[in-house]
Parts: structure tokens; C-alpha cells; sequence
């Protein structure tokens, strides 16, 4: 994996031998004749170019798929997805507690359109296995989900898709392929949002949907063609060299998340904290099973007892108050009152999303000097 993530499906410029695939910002593609139209695989940049095409074969390679889509976001992969595989009179199986873009794309979008959705709760199989009905055309996971970080038995839910002939696709963007790969544990699809752990430092936007076979793979090509959501070359040339690190800085998150939930959880400010390293993560047994390398990614929660909009607002660096997460600097969320402020409450509180909820987003810094700088805000409080 470490070294898939440097070299892996990327090869030398043939002509030059730069060692860094050269950024093509070229409209068009000139053919020989029109009998070799088409030999050099390129004719027009919406379909196909060279440096996306090698980001595209290189996400492929790191999830262990057949080949990918590189588009301008996270949402662009969700929803090149539900543009491929899904129509009118469908259904679909999908996790309650998703990426909220992903549950308002379904509900604003898709079902006027006259998809249909069952949204249920993912940590048990039994519920999705339950909600399942003669036209379910896609079971859509998210694991860890964002922000509750509850897990989703990848393996047990596959089984599930397969014996239906039903298609489980599975975002996966909290726990990138370095933690988890879901086309490893039968799923037939999975999302990336790049604009996460793969940038890894808040340059650029992006998305990927992979595919485990051609088949699969020549469906989403042809959607990327169709809708014209082809990520640009200069952020494909970005994020090839970004992502080189991601082990790194995973390997990192990963250890200073554990630290800081360790000092969180023994904290009189802090009512509750979750992590899937924790002994006590509701779901420690499926974490350590599905999750590489007792690696847990950078993503945990809190629940502050105090207010959180005060904590957010006397948090000193190396905190920084934002809304992205995945990435070098260390990002404080007070979901109630902050990216899941348009939630109704009871909805919000059903999926377990508290008031005093925070989430964190460890990043690449000295964890002693996060741990402290939480200390002196929560004993602020
Ligand atoms: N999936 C998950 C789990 C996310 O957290 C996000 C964004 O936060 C997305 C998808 C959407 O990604 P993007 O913001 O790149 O569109």
C-alpha cells in the first residue's frame, strides 16, 4: 500500500522522463487521419486526459478496483452514482446517518425525480437486509459516517447486496483506503471525497467513484461523459502529488486522534467521547476487524458539557474553526450549531447528533500541543 500510494499507476512521461505526470491543459486532441481516429485513446478533454486519466488509474489501483472516475467533488462521485445506477422507480437502501449532502441530494433531488429511498439505521445488517423490496437497485453505506462514526459490516452488508444481485456502493472518505477498502470487503463501488484525506491539505476539491469490474467501470465513464463533471487536470496534477503523503499523515491522525480521545475521555468538561480506537466504541469488535493496522483514522467526537459556541470561540491554535476535515491542520466542528444547524433537532438527536457535539479533525501537529490547547479552553468553559 505504501508504496502503491508513490508509485502506483503512474508511469514516467514517455518522451521527457519527468518523473511527475505533466499537467495536459489541452482542450482537444489532434488524430492522425480518421482511420487512427481515436489510437491515441484522447480525442476531447470531457471524456478523457491524460493527467486526470492518471489520477483516475492510480485511485484505482490504492482501492484495489478496476478503474475510477475523477470529478470535481465528493458530491459529484455521490451523485454520478445515483445518475448510474439508478431511475426512475428505483429504491434504494441508504444509511440514516450519511454525509448530509448525501441525504439532501436524495430528498431535494432524486426522490421528485421518483427514486425512491429507505433511510435506516446501517449498524445492524438485519435493517438494511429488512428495508430491502423488489425494486432496490443500490444499498449505499458510509463507514465511519460523518460525524457520528458509526461502522457499517461492509462484509455482512455485500453478502447481503450479492445474494439479491443488488449493488452496494460504500463512502468511504473517513476511512480512506488506508484504513479501510471496501471493494476488499465485497462491495461493488466506493466513493471518495478527495477533497479530504487524499488532498490532505486543503488545496483542492474533488471526488472519485471507483468500480470493482468493466462492466461497472464503463457505466460511470459514460456518466462522467454524459454530465460533463470531469475534474480539471491542474487539480488532478495537484492531488496526484498531495495524496503521495496520505499514508503518512494517516498514520499520524491516526495515533494523535487515539491521544487526544484518551485525554478527552478522562476529562470533567467532556460528557462522552467517541473513537473506534477506544475500548469503550460501541462498536470495537467490527473496528478492529474491518479497520487496517489497528489504524482508526483522525475523525472522533465529544460531547462538551459547557457551551459549545464558547468553546469555539476561545479554542486557540493549533485549532482552527472550520468545516472541512481530513486534512494537515486540526479542525474543531460544533456540528449542532455549525454544519448540522439546519437539522430539525429531533432528527438531529435521533442520529445522535447532541448539543454539546463536537467533532475533531486531527491533523499533523504535535498532539501535546492540541491536547493543551484544548485543556485551557475546556477549563475555560
Ligand atoms: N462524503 C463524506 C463522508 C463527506 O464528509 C463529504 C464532505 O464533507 C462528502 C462526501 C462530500 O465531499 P465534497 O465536499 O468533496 O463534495
Amino acid at each position: 500500500m505504501d508504496t502503491d500510494i508513490v508509485h502506483g499507476g503512474v508511469k514516467p512521461d514517455k518522451k521527457t522522463g519527468a518523473i511527475l505526470t505533466p499537467v495536459y491543459l489541452s482542450t482537444t486532441f489532434v488524430q492522425e487521419s480518421v482511420d487512427k481516429y481515436l489510437d491515441s485513446g484522447y480525442s476531447y478533454s470531457r471524456t478523457n486526459n491524460p493527467t486526470v486519466k492518471m489520477l483516475e488509474e492510480k485511485v484505482a489501483k490504492i482501492e484495489n478496483g478496476y478503474g475510477s472516475i475523477a470529478v470535481g467533488t465528493g458530491m459529484g462521485a455521490t451523485a454520478s452514482c445515483f445518475n448510474a445506477f439508478m431511475k426512475a422507480g428505483d429504491h434504494c437502501v441508504i444509511t440514516n446517518c450519511s454525509y448530509g449532502g448525501t441525504n439532501r441530494i436524495c430528498r431535494e433531488q432524486f426522490e421528485p425525480f421518483g427514486m425512491e429511498f429507505s433511510f435506516v439505521d446501517f449498524t445492524d445488517p438485519k435493517n438494511v437486509e429488512d428495508a430491502i423490496r423488489p425494486n432496490t437497485k443500490l444499498i449505499f453505506s458510509e463507514t465511519p459516517t460523518n460525524p457520528t462514526l458509526t461502522l457499517a459490516d461492509l462484509d455482512a452488508i455485500s453478502s447481503i447486496a450479492k445474494d439479491r444481485g443488488i449493488l452496494h456502493v460504500c463512502d468511504s472518505t473517513f476511512a480512506t483506503p488506508y484504513v479501510t477498502r471496501p471493494l476488499d470487503h465485497g462491495a461493488d463501488l466506493t466513493i471518495q471525497s478527495l477533497t479530504k484525506y487524499y488532498d490532505g491539505l486543503n488545496i483542492g476539491t474533488g471526488g472519485a467513484l471507483i468500480a470493482k469490474t468493466p462492466e461497472l467501470h464503463d457505466r460511470i465513464k459514460l456518466v462522467q461523459n454524459m454530465h460533463g463533471n470531469i475534474m480539471s487536470p491542474m487539480t488532478a496534477y495537484m492531488i496526484l502529488q498531495t495524496m503521495k503523503t496520505m499514508g503518512l499523515r494517516i498514520r499520524q491522525q491516526s495515533a494523535s486522534a487515539m491521544k487526544i480521545a484518551e485525554f478527552l475521555e478522562g476529562h470533567p468538561k467532556v460528557g462522552r467521547c467517541v473513537y473506534p480506537g477506544l475500548d469503550s466504541f460501541p462498536q470495537k469488535e467490527l473496528a478492529d476487524r474491518q479497520h487496517r493496522d489497528n489504524l482508526h483514522g483522525g475523525m472522533l467526537w465529544f460531547d462538551v458539557i459547557g457551551d459549545p459556541i464558547r468553546l469555539m470561540d476561545t479554542i486557540k491554535r493549533p485549532w482552527t474553526l472550520c468545516e472541512n476535515l481530513g486534512a494537515t491542520e486540526s479542525i474543531i466542528t460544533a456540528c449542532a450549531v455549525m454544519t448540522h444547524a439546519n437539522m430539525l433537532k429531533e432528527d438531529r438527536l435521533e442520529v445522535g447528533i447532541v448539543d454539546g457535539f463536537i467533532r475533531i479533525s486531527v491533523g499533523i501537529e504535535d498532539p501535546d500541543d492540541l491536547i493543551r490547547s484544548l485543556d485551557d479552553a475546556l477549563n475555560g468553559l
